[in-house]
């Protein structure tokens, strides 16, 4: 399996650097570079039944062959096959050699789709194969591979099909107990289903043997990862009922029926010894940071330290006013890199590094809030009893690592705006609990969603004009431009935005800018300036994207929205319609891709966040919705969300095979191989 693709038969310098290409080294790789599609040449007609548009294969004697040049200095070769039915014609371009190959006089199997013109059907370059040789090329299901420029179907055919007997000697990890249960084919079988199936039956239980070792390796690193947990300790933290409960009614409004039941299953969690591990995921604007203070508050009350880790210095800081403005009777302290804040009991007090860190070691800090600044920074706690994360899929990989090494032996909480479907989380975190989220607030008006097309800017930079004078205000999202240095020209498109904007659109209004470059503080000076309604329309790159909360804004509009993935324009679309006020999203494109446009149309009529997750999942893989680098996404390459059967199946199977792992040796020398090819979390 680790020989070098090199050293088969017919691999050279050029091919082997070809292959690297399409990640190809080794004869492994090759057994799982799988097809994408299949062509259906499995009918061998005679040539009388040839219908055009069909795909088949004929069993035909080459009756001439010959030839000839045209006027542009291309090679033109023609034959003509014939067998008892009838005879028809084939020609290829730019192949003079087949000449030497396909002997007049003798018989071969042809494959290809059929033409016609005036002269009757003909086959347009087909494949071909003698009619003593296995068939790989023609008269069967074709595997048609991924590939890259100078390799042809044919090479890879012919390699993958040197290989395949090794197959044979592959040790099948999974157990037989669970093949045989699940009737499944063995691991060789379907390496050689996938690549040359012998019908449709054995491909579809090549896929799905094949489909069920992704899931099933997935799941069961899960399952495992659960059951080490299971044996960690965290604090018991308990209910602390009296203090919680007045906490929640001198809140504003009540919660909703499932923020209390989300907050319920946190506190159920939290009280017992063994720690938490739970994903609280819900809709834009369903209220989840109220669920996350309840959280702290109720920790505090236990005497332990609590942590709030937010993705940007934009969202701790706004999560540390909000939670000290719902607990303005404990210590909080805000530890970003450019911010450092200890608030005491209604105090607010900018300290030093060194301070704030010895606060946070001796305990005196209560609650602390921060980016993962708080991670790097060799900040110590004396008794922390909960980490919460609030929009853990926007911190990194690495990150996300240290954030789990940290929080050993605590009750661990994050918390996720981009909804995602139970399928996928039980798949990508089947280690997890979750709790859902899935009402917004009573009295939310529902978000008016438009496209806007070129010819209908003025009347939209009219309607926004209109919007501003009743008194609300804009926010105006640029599209991300892909080059290398993101940063400056995210800083050079918000930029010549607000000139246009600010000199021709709207120079009667008040404007201000946000973009990546500019320093910390000085973009939360923006932000508060525009809270207090101190300008009207805040033109901005994607950094408001998360969690931004103003009341007041009604329009949030989205320059080249075609950029944007559909869960990332939910967030958007997010930032309004959090008072009271009617608000509207407005889409402006200059695309006219169709497929653009009906993403975008979708988009507008549907304001489910969930709806929109999964539509986006459909259209570009959980890779790109996630982060390719999510846990288990890098592994599943033919399963798919849909395949729920066999999900189920491995899930199952996972299960019985953790418990027992130590009676499958193999079993567990994949899960070792998977680990170091992973070296993730
Ligand atoms: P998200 O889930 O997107 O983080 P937030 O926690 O920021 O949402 O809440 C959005 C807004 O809704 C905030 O202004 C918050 O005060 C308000 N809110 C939260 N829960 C309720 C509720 N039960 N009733 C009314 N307003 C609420
Ligand atoms: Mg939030």
């Amino acid at each position: 399996m680790e020989t070098p693709i090199s050293s088969l038969n017919k691999v050279g310098k050029a091919s082997s650097a070809k292959l690297k290409r399409i990640s190809i080294s080794s004869v492994k790789d090759l057994l799982f570079h799988f097809p994408f599609r299949y062509e259906d040449y499995s009918k061998v007609l005679p040539i009388r039944d040839l219908r055009e548009g069909e795909s088949a294969t004929i069993k035909a004697k080459v009756e001439l062959i010959g030839n000839r040049r045209t006027r542009f200095r291309k090679s033109i070769t023609e034959a003509l096959l014939s067998d008892e039915s009838g005879s028809l014609r084939a020609v290829w371009f730019n192949q003079p050699f087949l000449t030497k190959y396909l002997l007049a006089g003798k018989v071969f199997y042809f494959s290809g789709t059929v033409k016609g013109d005036m002269l009757g059907p003909q086959l347009i370059n087909p494949a071909y194969e003698s009619e003593n040789k296995a068939n790989i090329n023609t008269g069967r299901l074709v595997p048609m591979y991924p590939l890259t420029q100078g390799l042809t179907q044919k090479q890879i055919r012919f390699l993958v099909q040197q290989v395949l007997p090794e197959t044979d000697q592959m040790k099948d990890w999974v157990p037989k107990i669970i093949l045989e249960e699940n009737n499944l084919l063995q691991l060789s079988e379907a390496l050689k289903g996938i690549h040359f199936p012998a019908n449709q039956e054995n491909l579809k239980k090549a896929e799905e043997r094949l489909k069920f070792n992704e899931l099933f390796l997935v799941q069961l690193q899960a399952e495992l990862s659960r059951m080490e947990k299971q044996n960690a300790t965290a604090p018991s933290l308990n209910f602390k009922e009296q203090e919680v409960k007045d906490f929640v009614a001198a809140l504003p409004f009540s919660l909703t029926k499932s923020q209390k039941l989300s907050a319920w299953e946190i506190i159920k969690n939290i009280g017992e010894s063994t720690p938490m591990n739970r994903l609280l995921s819900g809709d834009v604007g369903s209220g989840k940071t109220i669920v996350a203070a309840l959280s702290l508050f109720n920790t505090v009350l236990n005497g332990f330290q609590a942590v709030l880790m937010a993705p940007t210095e934009i969202l701790a800081a706004q999560h540390f006013s909000s939670v000290t403005a719902l607990l303005p009777k404990r210590k909080i302290a805000l530890f970003t890199r450019s911010q450092k804040i200890f608030f005491n009991s209604g105090n607010r007090e900018e300290v030093g590094k060194t301070k704030l860190s010895k606060l946070i070691l001796d305990g005196e800090a209560e609650i602390v809030i921060g980016t993962h600044a708080l991670l790097g920074e060799g900040v110590n706690f004396s008794r922390l009893g909960l980490v919460i994360v609030d929009e853990q899929h926007r911190f990194g990989v690495v990150q996300r690592k240290v954030i789990k090494e940290k929080g050993e032996g605590v009750h661990f909480l994050s918390m996720t705006a981009t909804p995602i479907p139970r399928s996928l989380a039980l798949m990508l975190y089947g280690d997890l609990d979750i709790s859902i989220i899935n009402e917004l607030p009573p009295g939310r008006k529902m978000i008016k969603t438009k496209l806007v097309e070129p010819n209908q800017r003025a009347s939209a930079y009219a309607f926004i004009r209109e919007q501003v004078k009743k008194g609300g205000q804009i926010f105006v999202v640029c599209p991300l431009i892909e080059e290398n240095n993101l940063d400056n020209l995210e800083k050079k498109s918000v930029i010549s935005e607000y000139n246009k904007l600010s000199e021709k659109i709207f120079p009667d209004l008040r404007i201000s800018f946000l973009h990546g470059k500019m320093k910390p503080h000085e973009k939360e000076g923006v932000m508060d300036k525009f809270k207090n309604k101190e300008f009207d329309i805040l033109v901005s790159t994607s950094v408001i994207e998360v969690g931004v909360d103003i009341p007041n804004a009604t329009v949030m509009m989205v320059e080249g929205s075609d950029r944007f993935g559909l869960a990332q324009l939910h967030q958007f679309r997010g930032r309004v319609g959090r008072g009271d006020k009617q608000s509207y999203c407005l889409l402006f494109t200059d695309s006219i891709n169709q497929r653009t446009l009906e993403r975008l149309r979708y988009f507008e009529s549907h304001n489910d966040g969930f709806k929109l997750a999964e539509k986006d999942l459909e259209i570009r893989g959980p890779g790109e919705v996630y982060g390719v680098a999510q846990s288990g996404m890098m592994q599943l390459r033919l399963a798919k969300l849909t395949d729920k059967e066999i999900i189920k199946k491995a899930r199952e199977a996972s299960k019985v095979c953790a418990l027992r792992i130590k009676d499958f040796p193999e079993l567990e020398g994949k899960l070792e191989e998977v680990k170091k090819t992973l070296h993730l979390e």
